[in-house]
């Protein structure tokens, strides 16, 4: 049962329909409904964790996992030949939205550095 404010948590216990790309006990992934890429992917923890600030040490596994995911999602479409992003955003000035901690995968152009 995730938070009923949250839009991720509706997504995660699927009250909200996504395009999703993986799902365990622990994580889920599902495309951006608003592709900054030809590749958008959002891997988030079950758990409603609300930013990267307020993550604790009992957390420490299952970050670690969404990475392993992420990793092993952009293998499946081989975004590693070209190269891709993993991106987390956190608070205001880093334009974070959605108060439910995610990663960004984003693959399938080249990505401008420094970022925005
Ligand atoms: P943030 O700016 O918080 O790092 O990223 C939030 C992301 O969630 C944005 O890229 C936005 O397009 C995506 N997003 C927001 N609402 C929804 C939704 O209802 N469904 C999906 N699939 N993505 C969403
Ligand atoms: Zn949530």
């Amino acid at each position: 049962m995730g938070n009923e404010d949250c839009v991720f948590c509706q997504i995660i216990d699927k009250k909200i329909s996504s395009d999703i790309i993986f799902e365990d006990n622990d994580v889920f992934a599902f495309k951006d409904i608003n592709p900054q890429a030809p590749s958008h992917i959002l891997i988030v923890p079950k758990k409603h964790i609300p930013r990267l600030s307020q993550v604790e040490k009992k957390d420490e596994a299952v970050l670690g996992k969404m990475i392993t995911i992420a990793n092993n999602i952009a293998k499946e479409n081989h975004f590693e030949e070209k190269g891709f992003r993993l991106t987390l955003n956190e608070g205001k000035d880093a334009g974070q939205t959605i108060f439910h901690i995610h990663l960004h995968l984003l693959a399938g152009r080249r990505l401008m550095w420094p970022p925005g």
